[in-house]
């Protein structure tokens, strides 16, 4: 069984439609952070499942232990309706971290396509040390007003992203007008050494399609999918 962590919530920033939680983590070595990784945070029992909900947060990072973490509220969600009941003082528990949507080594440059509450994962990944010197492309796909603001965003990124972006897309059920938005996303203006692709799974696997059809070496794209992820075949 994973191990459990804990962390301390010491404020909230309320945006419209969910909070920003501002945390600190009890012990930061034993969690092994590395930028761009999420924890799995434990909302208690579901009395829906009777079991425990467990569910993925991506940490923003403030400065050493402290982060920023969000969850966009999602209807009849347990997890992240738990997440935006939270307050000041209240303890969090999780295991983690996990993920490989991390830099591991140095690197010139790369792009980054967020979509919805993916964008939290760029942000993570934005303060990689590894990134230095590096040019940064950034998207952010979302819908207007939904999750965190469009000011948050650009004032967290603007300082790393040697290109910002910020593009409307349709909301997240209107499944077929998001398809043909991303089928319709020029990739070739994404250069990079490396690519990083997280949010809906519909832009995650379309994206990663056309790079790969545009030739780029499939180890240089690294994804997240926060939610629809395509069936494994
Ligand atoms: C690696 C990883 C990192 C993640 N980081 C974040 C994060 O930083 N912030 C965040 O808000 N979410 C994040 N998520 C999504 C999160 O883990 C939950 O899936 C989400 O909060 C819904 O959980 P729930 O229990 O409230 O609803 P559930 O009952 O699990 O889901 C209900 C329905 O909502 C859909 N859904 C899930 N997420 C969204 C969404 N963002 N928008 C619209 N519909 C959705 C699900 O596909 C499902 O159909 C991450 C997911 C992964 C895999």
């Amino acid at each position: 069984m994973a191990k459990s962590h804990q962390a301390t919530v010491l404020s909230l920033l309320e945006f419209p439609h969910h909070n920003l939680l501002e945390i600190k983590v009890d012990d930061l070595e034993a969690i092994n952070y590395a930028a761009g990784k999420y924890i799995i945070v434990n909302s208690g029992m579901n009395p829906g499942l009777d079991k425990l909900h467990k569910r993925a947060y991506t940490l923003m990072p403030i400065d050493a232990d402290r982060f920023y973490l969000a969850a966009a509220r999602v209807d009849n969600g347990f997890g992240s309706h738990y997440i935006n009941s939270l307050k000041v003082s209240d303890r969090i528990e999780f295991s983690g971290c996990w993920g490989k949507f991390t830099l591991d080594e140095s690197v010139d440059s790369i792009s980054v396509v967020c979509s919805d509450t993916g964008i939290t994962a760029g942000m993570g990944l934005l303060s990689s040390q590894n990134l230095k010197d590096a040019t940064c492309q950034i998207y952010w796909l979302r819908e207007r007003d939904r999750f965190l603001s469009d000011s948050f965003v650009l004032e967290h990124l603007q300082k790393w992203a040697s290109h910002l972006e910020i593009i409307d897309i349709p909301a997240i059920d209107n499944e077929t007008s998001r398809q043909d938005l991303f089928q319709s996303f020029d990739v070739k203006s994404l250069r990079g050494q490396h690519h990083f692709l997280a949010g809906d799974g519909l832009m995650v696997t379309s994206l990663r399609e056309k790079l790969e059809q545009n030739t780029v070496d499939p180890a240089n794209i690294k994804q997240e999918i926060f939610f629809r992820k395509p069936p494994k075949t």
